[in-house]
Order: structure tokens, then C-alpha cells, then sequence
């Protein structure tokens, strides 16, 4: 049943169950709320998270599912007590659109980690009203305005999307571990997240080294900023980097063998996890207590961080290196995501929607 003042029609990309294809759909979104803005999307990431989640790879899902957490758009109208946009303004929105706004960390910044909401991802999520969220792959989203960041005028729309989530993703962990002027860094696996941890990294003064699979794409990573390219389906790789790395982000979606990689961290290194596998892997941990090592986590950024790190890429002059798609291509794209194929983030031209 249609709301008499909430958006209806919007046309979407949706997953009508696990494993299914996305097909084209409507939605309807909430009527646009005292503290709302209504943002016409133009541009949507296609994350490998989406991927995960479409499938059932994280467990059980909520379908109809309409991914994307990486949404660039315009604010086509605003709500009576809105302060911060106005109709024009050129936004995004992340994995967020809402949290409790009440615990320890919404407080400190941190709503990526509230301590009090499952209700505030994006999608594959019931929201506070009840109604599930509806991701990016879609023409219209209504959002709270305080989970809104602006996109800076130096950075086209279609370039900043990937930067809400695969942007802050990797420029989060980077700042909180220092990479900086005089640091090793090295970025494990060269995809969406990856590229813009060698841009990211590269950007702060770190000496940068990916780790990729293999050396296919080692032109691509030089002129992201990497200092150093290897593959790690050459076992002389483990021996030659023994010992160097300051710190270690890895971004691969596969279950890894983490214990070879902590050999490649200095003494007290850190490897930062961000991947989210579907399966567990397993640990030796004499690879973290000999050297003093640490193996942490990551996931995404607060919102003040997020606006934080657009301004920062804008300010260095990148955005996110993307392949433009149209909506029916997106089963097609998800298929080459899994592949490896990606260069380095499809992005959906919902105009195509
Ligand atoms: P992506 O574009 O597919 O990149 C992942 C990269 O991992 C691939 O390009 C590949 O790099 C490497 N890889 C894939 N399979 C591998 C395997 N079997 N062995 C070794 N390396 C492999 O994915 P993404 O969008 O960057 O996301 C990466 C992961 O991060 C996903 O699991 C996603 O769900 C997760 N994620 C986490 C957060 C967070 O907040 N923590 C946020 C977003 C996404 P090479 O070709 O260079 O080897
Ligand atoms: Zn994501």
C-alpha cells in the first residue's frame, strides 16, 4: 500500500531472494521526515559486501534486498527543521543511515559502531520505522540528515561514490595506525578497497607495497602511488619481505593464511584486517606472539570521519579509479567482482536504472 506522502516509484535494482539475480523493480521510500533529505542518486558503488550479502554469505539475509552503500547523488528537497543541506547541494551517503545516537561511541563519533542498533545499516536492515533499508541501486533515498556527509566541489560525483564506503574503509585504519612519512605499509589484495588504500597510504607519505595475487596488474598499481608491487603466489615473496612492514591492511575476501603474512611485519607490526570472508580462517598464535605483533580489525568509519576523508581525497585531487555501468550489467559486474576483474570499482549510472 502506497503512504499518501512517501516517494513511490522509485525504480531500483533489487535481489528477490539468495543467490537470485537482481532485476529491476520499484520501491517506495519514507515520506521525507522533519530532519530528512530527499537526495536524487546519481551514482552507486557496487561493493564485493554486496555481493556477500546478496548471496547469504554472511548468514541470513533480509529480501527483497536492494544493495549499495556507496551513494552520490544531488538533495532534491529537504525538511522543515534541516540545517545542514539544502536543495542543490552534492552529497553522499555510506554503509549508515541511522544509529542510537546515544552510546558511548555514536557519541564519540564512532556510529559504526553503536553499541545499540541493527537498524542502522543501509540495507539488509529494518530501520526504526520498521520498514526495511533500501540501498543505493536505486534513483531516490530519503535519509537523516546527520548521515549525510557533502561531497567537495573537487570531485565529480561518479569518482566520490566508492569513496563512502571503500574510501573510508581503508583511509580509517591507515590514519588510527599511523601510516605516515617513514612507514612500510603494505596493501594486501589490489581491488575496490585496496586501490584506494594504495592511494590513500601513498597520499600520507607512507612507502607503499601491494600485495597482490599475482603481477597482472602491476602497471596499474605503480601509477596508483605503490612503491613496490609483488606477488604472493610466489613463495620467494614471503622469504625477499620477511621481517619489513610496519603495517599490513589486508582487504582480501577470501579466507587467507594469515600466520605467512604476520612474517612480513617488522617487530610490534600491525596487519589490519578489513576482508570479510564467509568462511573462518585459522590461527597459529605463536605468529603474533613472537615479535610482539598485532592482528586487529576494521570496519568502515564514523560519519564526521567520513566527510573528514572526502575532504582529504579531495584536497590530494582523487577520487576512486571506476568502470561505469548501467543497471542491467550489475549480475554481470558481481560476476567479475568474485573473478578478481575489477578495475577498480563498477559504478551503476542510475540514470540506467
Ligand atoms: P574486491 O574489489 O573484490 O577486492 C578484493 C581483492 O582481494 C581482489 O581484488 C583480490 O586482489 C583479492 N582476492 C580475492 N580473492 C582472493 C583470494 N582467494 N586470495 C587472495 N586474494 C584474493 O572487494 P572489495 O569491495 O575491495 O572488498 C574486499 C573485502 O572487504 C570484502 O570481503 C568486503 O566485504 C570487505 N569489506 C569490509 C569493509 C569493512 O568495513 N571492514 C568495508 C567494505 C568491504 P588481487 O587481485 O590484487 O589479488
Ligand atoms: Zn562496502
Amino acid at each position: 500500500m502506497t503512504t499518501p506522502s512517501a516517494v513511490s516509484a522509485v525504480p531500483a535494482y533489487a535481489a528477490p531472494a539468495p543467490k537470485a539475480p537482481l532485476e529491476r523493480t520499484v520501491i517506495e521510500r519514507r515520506q521525507v521526515g522533519e530532519f530528512d533529505v530527499l537526495i536524487d542518486i546519481k551514482f552507486a558503488g557496487i561493493c564485493h559486501s554486496d555481493i556477500h550479502q546478496a548471496r547469504e554469505g554472511w548468514g541470513e539475509a533480509i529480501f527483497p534486498m536492494v544493495p549499495g552503500h556507496e551513494i552520490a547523488g544531488v538533495v532534491s528537497e529537504v525538511g522543515s527543521g534541516v540545517t545542514k543541506y539544502q536543495v542543490g547541494d552534492r552529497v553522499g551517503v555510506g554503509c549508515l543511515v541511522d544509529s542510537c545516537r546515544e552510546c558511548e561511541n555514536c557519541k564519540a563519533g564512532q556510529e559504526q559502531y553503536c553499541l545499540n542498533g541493527s537498524f542502522g545499516p543501509t540495507y539488509n536492515a529494518i530501520g526504526r520505522d520498521g520498514t526495511p533499508n533500501y540501498g543505493g541501486y536505486s534513483q531516490k533515498i530519503v535519509v537523516d540528515e546527520n548521515y549525510v556527509v557533502r561531497i567537495p566541489d573537487g570531485l565529480s560525483l561518479d569518482v566520490a561514490a566508492p569513496l563512502l564506503c571503500a574510501g573510508i574503509t581503508l583511509y580509517s585504519p591507515l590514519k588510527r595506525w599511523n601510516a605516515g612519512p617513514g612507514k612500510k605499509v603494505a596493501i594486501l589484495g589490489l581491488g575496490g578497497l585496496g586501490h584506494m588504500g594504495v592511494k590513500i597510504a601513498h597520499a600520507l607519505g607512507a612507502e607503499v607495497t601491494v600485495l597482490s595475487q599475482s603481477l597482472r596488474k602491476k602497471d596499474d598499481g605503480l601509477k596508483l602511488g605503490a612503491d613496490h608491487y609483488y606477488a604472493t603466489s610466489d613463495p620467494k615473496t614471503f622469504e625477499e619481505l620477511r621481517g619489513t612492514f610496519d603495517l599490513i591492511v589486508s582487504t582480501v575476501s577470501a579466507p587467507l593464511d594469515f600466520n605467512a603474512y604476520l612474517t612480513l611485519l617488522k617487530t610490534e607490526g600491525a596487519l589490519v584486517n578489513v576482508g570479510a570472508p564467509e568462511e573462518p580462517i585459522s590461527l597459529n598464535l605463536f605468529s603474533v606472539i613472537g615479535g610482539g605483533k598485532t592482528l586487529a580489525g576494521s570496519m568502515i568509519g564514523g560519519i564526521g570521519e567520513t566527510q573528514e576523508m572526502l575532504d582529504f581525497c579531495a584536497g590530494h585531487g582523487f577520487g576512486a579509479e571506476i568502470e561505469m555501468i548501467r543497471g542491467d550489467q550489475i549480475n554481470e559486474a558481481y560476476e567479475r567482482v568474485l573473478a578478481s576483474d575489477v578495475r577498480y570499482r563498477f559504478v551503476i549510472d542510475t540514470a540506467t536504472i
